[in-house]
């Protein structure tokens, strides 16, 4: 019987879950956008993006997804010829990679597959053998959402010091921002990409670049730059307007100012990392059990190689799919689609979901969903192991 008539949980990864008290940021009049409170607000939030993203470094916030973010941080990077070497662990990687290609950058791939993280030796002999240069970038996504597999960022900047390569350093941190630890100036990054629809409990439709001086001065040796996603007069603004290219997105503001009070003031940033790090590790704890008995299976074996803010899972087809509709129709509960583990027709793509936990996620909401996967498990008699939810309960007792 339907179970569903109360608060949802769209547990999927992005959007996340967002605060009332972001929402309710929302819910007021337009404000100026010439002076007042909204320049001081812009002003507050800059520093607590760069808290976020570890960095001294400049910050351009653009009114768009992901994407967005993904093409301005292109755009200010690498000229039309231009050679950059993309480390692709799942879909994401692959789009930014194909992204690059549609602005006529010479592209080259090295593909992980679906359940591993970017082998740095790999990316140290490839960089060795490209003696003259001719690399620009090194592009690569910190958790790929589609696999849910965590890239070790320090490994791959250790791999390009110890080619002695002078290539920038760009990484997707989309999904990982304020989930899993990132260290963007200790670890040696040049440009990093992230969005407001994830860690940061903020609605879809901001899309941040972040960067240093050394891609401050690959951006001044290009060509012109598109006006509206030059990252120069959005990072070091003399008039407000630039910030924006135009008028300031003033809700999603509203909204990112109250997720960031959150998250850096009141929680810190340190406790959300730790707090993703316990929940993640009650989902694969859960999972590890229900596979015991059955056919579900981690996406990613090694734990080191998790991400912490969502879990591809792999359930056989059709009860990937059988199973999120289940939770969906009776409990109230969304779950992340496949994304790419399987050809595009091919049954096999019902095999597979995902959990996204990122952002404003707890530990009730976490064990309520554990729980309403078992019951799912149950009422589709798919066969599962004994004892997850003990698990996963012990998991969250540790802390
Ligand atoms: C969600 C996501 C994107 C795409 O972001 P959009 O806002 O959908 O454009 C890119 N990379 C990663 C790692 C993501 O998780």
């Amino acid at each position: 019987m339907p179970l569903r008539h109360g608060r949802p949980y769209l547990a999927i990864p992005g959007p996340s879950v967002m605060p009332d008290r972001v929402l309710q940021a929302m819910h007021q009049p337009a404000p100026n956008i010439y002076t007042g409170a909204l320049v001081d607000l812009v002003e507050s939030v800059v520093p607590d993006l760069k808290t976020v993203a570890r960095t001294k470094g400049s910050v351009a916030i653009y009114i768009a997804n992901g994407h967005g973010a993904w093409e301005a941080a292109i755009a200010n990077t690498c000229g039309r010829g231009d050679r950059i070497l993309a480390l692709v662990t799942g879909r994401f990687g692959f789009g930014w990679a194909t992204m690059a290609q549609r602005l006529g950058v010479e592209v080259e791939i090295l593909d992980f597959g679906k359940r591993a993280p970017v082998d740095p030796d790999q990316v140290e002999a490839r960089l060795r053998a490209d003696t003259g240069g001719a690399i620009k970038a090194v592009m690569v996504v910190h958790i790929d959402t589609s696999t849910s597999v965590r890239n070790d960022v320090p490994a791959v900047r250790a791999a390009m010091d110890a080619a002695g390569h002078g290539a920038l350093l760009m990484v997707d941190c989309i999904a990982s921002l304020a989930c899993d630890r990132f260290e963007m100036d200790d670890w040696g990054v040049d440009v990093m990409v992230a969005g407001s629809q994830k860690g940061l409990m903020t609605p879809p439709g901001l899309g941040f670049v972040f960067f240093n001086e050394k891609a401050e001065a690959v951006r001044a040796g290009l060509d012109p730059v598109s006006m509206y996603w030059d990252w120069t007069p959005r990072g070091h603004p003399q008039e407000f307007y630039q910030y924006f290219g135009g008028t300031a997105p003033t809700h999603h503001l509203f909204a990112l100012r109250e997720a960031l009070t959150m998250l850096v003031h009141e929680e810190g940033v340190e406790a959300a990392l730790a707090r993703h790090a316990v929940l993640a590790r009650t989902i694969w704890a859960a999972v590890e059990a229900w596979g015991q008995g059955g056919p579900m299976e981690m996406n990613i074996a090694d734990p080191a190689c998790r991400a912490h803010a969502v879990t591809a899972i792999g359930l056989g087809a059709p009860n990937g799919t059988a199973l999120r509709d289940w939770l969906s129709e009776v409990a109230g509960v969304t779950l992340g689609i496949s994304l790419d583990m399987a050809p595009p027709g091919d049954p096999a793509v019902h095999g597979y979901f995902r959990i996204g936990h990122m952002g404003h996620v707890n530990a009730h909401m976490v064990l309520g969903l554990l729980g309403t996967i078992e019951a799912g498990l149950v009422a589709l008699g798919v066969p599962h192991g004994k004892g997850a939810l003990e698990a996963a309960a012990a998991v969250i007792a540790r802390g």
